[in-house]
C-alpha cells in the first residue's frame, strides 16, 4: 500500500441524470490524467455493465471510498477525442440543460456506444516492390504462377486486393507468399473507402457575384468569420461552397459540410467528385451501424478531407478542421425534435468559434435567427442576386379560389395552365405538403370523425395500401366504411393529400406521365435518386410532391409550379408559420425554369389580399423578411428575445399540469426577470396516449434565461410529481407541437 489516495475517475454513463459517477482506476490499468476521453466498461447496479466516458479525475469522492468499485476494464487506449470535442460536447450539455453522459452517447456512433473497438476498416492489397519493379520477370520461367502473379499486379495501377487474385487464380495464396519471400512484392494495409476519390478533373468559371463572394470567404479562410451566403435558388451557391473547400483542403485542412436531407447527398457527392481531388465521406441515418463508425473514425483522424452529413453529423470530430458549412441553414430539419432537441446550425457556429475557423451559413431563404444575427454584425451577409446561367427568376400568380369551379383541390385556371405546359412538353411541379390520400374521414350523416384513439385527432386515409395512419403516432388501422356513431354507410374523405392530387391529376390528363414524391413514395433506398433521374431525362410530366420537393433540387424542364393550398401557414397560432410558409413558397417555386423557359409560380388560396402572400409576391422574400423582423420586435418574439419550453407529459392528465404549476411558482420565486406563459395544453394534447401541457418562458437576454435555468431545473428535480410525469427542457423551441 502506498500512502498516496487512490485515483477516481469520473465517468459519465447513457443515464438520465446530472452528474457524474466516481469509480476506482483499475490499480493494474494504465490509465492516467491524460486521458479524458476513453471509454470503459464500468459495474452498474446489480449485476449491470455499462459502457462509461471519462470526463474527469481527482483524489477525493463524496462516496465513501470503500462503496466504489473498480471499473472493470477500460476500453481504449487512446482518448476517442480531443479537448476541444470535450468542450464542445460539454458546452452542448450545458446550454442545452441535457445530461452530459446521455449527451455525449447520443453524440456517438452506435457501435461505440456498444463498447465496440474504435477501429478503422482495412483491407490487405499487394504490390510490387522496388525490386519487384525492376525484375526480369523471365527469371520465374520456372515458377510459372509466381510468373503470373507477379505479372498481374504489374498491370494493376494501384496494387491488388485479395478479391481481384481470387477472380483471376486458384491457390494464389502461396505463390504470393513465395513472391514476398523474395522482396519482390509486399503487403499493405489501406482503407476500404465507401466512395471513390474525388478526381477533381472538372472545373469551371465563377461568374462575377460569386468570385466576389469567394474572394470575400477566401481572405477569411484564417479566421473565425461567419458568412451568410445569402443567394436566390439557381445562384451558384455550391459552386462557391466547392472553391472555398478545394481551397481548405490546398492548405492541409478539412471540411465539414451539413445538408438538410438524405436524399441531397448523392447529387453532393457526384459533384464533390467532380469538382475536388479529395477522399470524402458520408454521415446520414441511411448507413449501417458498421458504415457510420468507419466513416466517423475517417474523419475523427484526418483520413476523409470532406465531411458531409445531415443533422448528427455535426458531433462528428475532426482532426484538423478548417471550415463548415451548413447549406440551407433555414431548414426545420437541423432542428431534432425528440430527446436532445439541439440545432446543428447553432452547435455549427458555435464549434466553428470554438475551433476558430470560419462558416458559411448559405440559404435563399434565410432563417430570421441568421438575419438578426447580420443585423447586429455577427455574421457577414454575401448576397448572390442572379441566377447563373442567367437563368429569370420565375413569376408569381396568385389564384383568387373564392367561388370557382374546383376540380378535386384544383382550379380552373391552374387546369388550363397545366395543359398548356403539357402541350409545349415542359414539366409542372405541384406542391401539396400533405401525404397520404385525404386527411380526414368523416361520416357525411352525422360528423363523426374517424380519429386515433391513441392521440384524439384525425387519422389519415391512405388509398395506397387501404388504411389509416396516425401521422403523429404512426398508430395504423383498417378504414371503415361504415359510421361508428350512427352505422350510416355513408363515410367521405375530407381534404386532398398528395396521392388524391395524384388521382385527379390522372383523371384530367389521362396521358400525362405522373410521379408523386412523398415520404411514402421515396421509402426504399435510392429510390428518390432514381426519381431525379427520371425526371431529368423528361420522362415524366407531372411531380407532385410534399415538401422533399423544396430541398436543394433543380427541375430544370420544370416551367410552372402549382401550390395548391397556402391558407394553413396564413391564420396559425405559431408565429413561426407565415416564415416556414415563406421559406416553403420561395424554396419549391426557386425549383423551375432556365434562361430560355422561365417559369411561372401559381398560388391558389381564400385570401388572396392576405398581405403577407402580397409581399412575397411582389417583391421577394428578403423584403417579407424585414417585416417580419419589424413585427417580431414590437410583439418582442424570437429572435428579439429568447425562449424555453418546459414540455410535461403522462398517461395521466393530472400530473403533468400539477408539476408544471409547481414549477411555474418555483421560477416566480428565482427571479422576476423571466417571463412565464402557461402551463398550457399542447397544441396537440393527447399523442401516443399521452397528455401533453408546457410552460413558455421567455427572456430578452439569453445569458438571464441560461442563469435562471440552471438553478431553476435544480429545483425541477425535487418536485414531488416530477417522478411520475416524463418532462423535459426544449432550448429555443422551432414549434410547440
Ligand atoms: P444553388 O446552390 O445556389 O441553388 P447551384 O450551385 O446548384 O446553385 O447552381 C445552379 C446551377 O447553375 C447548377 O446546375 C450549376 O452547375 C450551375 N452553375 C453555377 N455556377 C455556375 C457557373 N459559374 N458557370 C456555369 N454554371 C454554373
Ligand atoms: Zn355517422
Ligand atoms: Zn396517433
Amino acid at each position: 500500500m502506498t500512502n498516496k489516495s487512490p485515483l477516481i475517475l469520473h465517468i459519465s454513463l447513457p443515464v438520465p441524470v446530472r452528474h457524474h459517477f466516481d469509480y476506482l482506476a483499475d490499480k493494474s490499468s494504465t490509465i492516467d490524467q491524460s486521458k479524458t476521453g476513453v471509454r470503459v466498461l464500468v459495474p452498474f447496479g446489480k449485476n449491470n455493465q455499462k459502457v462509461g466516458i471519462v470526463t474527469g479525475y481527482s483524489n477525493t469522492s463524496d462516496v465513501n471510498p470503500k462503496k466504489l468499485k473498480p471499473v472493470i476494464n477500460i476500453i481504449d487506449e487512446e482518448p476517442l477525442f480531443d479537448n476541444e470535442h470535450i468542450k464542445l460536447l460539454h458546452w452542448a450539455s450545458k446550454y442545452y440543460h441535457y445530461p452530459l453522459g446521455e449527451l455525449i452517447f447520443a453524440s456517438l456512433p452506435a457501435l461505440l456506444r456498444k463498447g465496440k473497438k474504435a477501429e478503422h476498416q482495412l483491407k490487405q492489397i499487394w504490390q510490387l516492390t522496388e525490386k519487384g519493379k525492376l525484375f526480369d520477370i523471365n527469371l520465374l520461367s520456372r515458377a510459372v504462377k509466381q510468373q503470373a502473379i507477379l505479372n498481374f499486379i504489374r498491370q494493376q495501377a494501384t496494387g491488388c486486393p485479395a478479391n481481384l487474385f481470387e477472380q483471376e487464380f486458384r491457390n494464389w495464396r502461396s505463390p504470393l507468399n513465395a513472391l514476398i519471400d523474395k522482396d519482390l512484392v509486399q503487403v499493405l494495409s489501406v482503407f476500404v473507402d465507401a466512395y471513390k476519390n474525388g478526381e477533381g478533373k472538372t472545373t469551371i468559371n465563377l461568374n462575377d457575384e460569386q468570385s466576389n463572394a469567394f474572394s470575400i470567404i477566401n481572405n477569411g479562410l484564417n479566421s473565425d468569420h461567419r458568412y451568410l451566403l445569402d443567394g436566390i435558388t439557381g445562384s451558384g451557391k455550391t459552386e462557391v461552397y466547392l472553391e472555398a473547400i478545394k481551397k481548405v483542403i490546398e492548405n492541409g485542412k478539412q471540411a465539414l459540410v451539413l445538408v438538410p436531407e438524405i436524399g441531397l447527398t448523392p447529387h453532393f457527392i457526384s459533384r464533390f467528385q467532380q469538382r475536388i481531388p479529395s477522399q470524402l465521406v458520408v454521415l446520414h441515418s441511411g448507413l449501417s451501424d458498421g458504415e457510420r463508425l468507419h466513416a466517423w473514425l475517417k474523419a475523427r483522424d484526418g483520413v476523409a478531407q470532406v465531411v458531409l452529413g445531415t443533422r448528427s453529423a455535426v458531433w462528428t470530430p475532426l482532426k484538423n478542421a478548417g471550415l463548415i458549412i451548413v447549406d440551407e441553414e433555414h431548414d426545420q430539419s437541423y432542428k431534432q425534435q425528440d430527446s436532445l432537441r439541439y440545432s446543428a446550425r447553432d452547435i455549427a457556429i458555435l464549434r466553428a468559434s470554438l475551433y476558430k475557423i470560419p462558416i458559411i451559413l448559405g440559404s435563399a431563404t434565410p432563417s430570421l435567427e441568421t438575419l438578426h444575427n447580420v443585423e447586429i454584425k455577427k455574421i457577414t451577409r454575401i448576397t448572390l442576386a442572379r441566377r447563373a446561367e442567367n437563368a429569370i427568376p420565375p413569376k408569381f400568380r396568385i389564384i383568387d379560389m373564392r367561388g370557382q369551379q374546383i376540380t378535386g383541390a384544383l382550379s380552373g385556371a391552374l387546369i388550363n395552365a397545366i395543359r398548356d405546359v403539357l402541350s409545349q412538353k415542359k414539366q409542372v411541379l405541384l406542391f401539396q405538403n400533405r401525404r397520404g390520400y385525404s386527411p380526414v374521414l368523416m361520416c357525411h350523416q352525422c360528423n363523426w370523425i374517424n380519429l386515433c384513439s391513441r392521440c384524439d385527432i384525425p387519422l389519415t386515409y391512405h388509398k395506397i395500401g387501404k388504411k389509416l395512419i396516425c401521422h403523429h403516432c404512426g398508430h395504423q388501422g383498417r378504414p371503415s366504411t361504415t359510421c361508428n356513431d350512427c352505422n350510416a354507410e355513408d363515410m367521405i374523405q375530407i381534404g386532398h393529400g398528395t396521392e388524391r392530387v395524384y388521382e385527379t391529376l390522372s383523371e384530367c390528363f389521362p396521358s400525362a406521365r405522373i410521379l408523386r414524391i412523398d415520404r411514402d413514395s421515396t421509402r426504399r433506398k435510392g429510390s428518390m435518386q432514381n426519381y431525379f433521374e427520371q425526371i431529368n431525362s423528361g420522362s415524366v410530366d407531372i411531380l407532385v410532391g410534399t415538401q422533399i420537393l423544396a430541398k436543394g433540387h433543380h427541375f430544370p424542364k420544370v416551367t410552372l409550379v402549382g401550390i395548391i393550398d397556402t391558407d394553413g401557414g396564413l391564420y396559425s397560432n405559431d408565429f413561426r408559420a407565415s416564415e416556414k410558409m415563406a421559406q416553403l413558397i420561395v424554396q419549391v417555386s426557386g425549383r423551375s425554369g432556365r434562361a430560355t423557359d422561365p417559369g411561372l409560380v401559381m398560388i391558389q388560396t381564400h385570401h388572396p389580399d392576405h398581405p403577407f402572400l402580397s409581399t412575397l409576391v411582389q417583391n421577394d422574400y428578403n423584403h417579407f423578411a424585414r417585416l417580419q423582423m419589424e413585427e417580431r420586435k414590437i410583439t418582442n418574439l424570437p429572435p428579439y428575445s429568447y425562449q424555453a419550453l418546459l414540455r410535461a407529459d403522462s398517461h395521466e392528465s393530472k400530473y403533468p399540469m400539477v408539476f408544471l404549476e409547481t414549477a411555474s411558482n418555483s421560477l416566480k420565486l428565482i427571479t422576476k426577470k423571466i417571463d412565464v406563459q402557461g402551463p398550457f395544453p399542447a397544441p396537440i394534447e393527447k399523442r401516443a396516449g399521452r397528455y401533453r401541457f408546457q410552460l413558455l418562458i421567455q427572456s430578452d437576454n439569453r445569458t438571464t434565461l441560461q442563469n435562471t435555468l440552471k438553478v431553476w431545473i435544480t429545483e425541477l428535480d425535487k418536485i414531488k410529481e416530477g417522478k411520475k410525469i416524463r418532462w423535459s427542457i426544449d432550448i429555443d423551441p422551432q414549434d410547440l407541437l
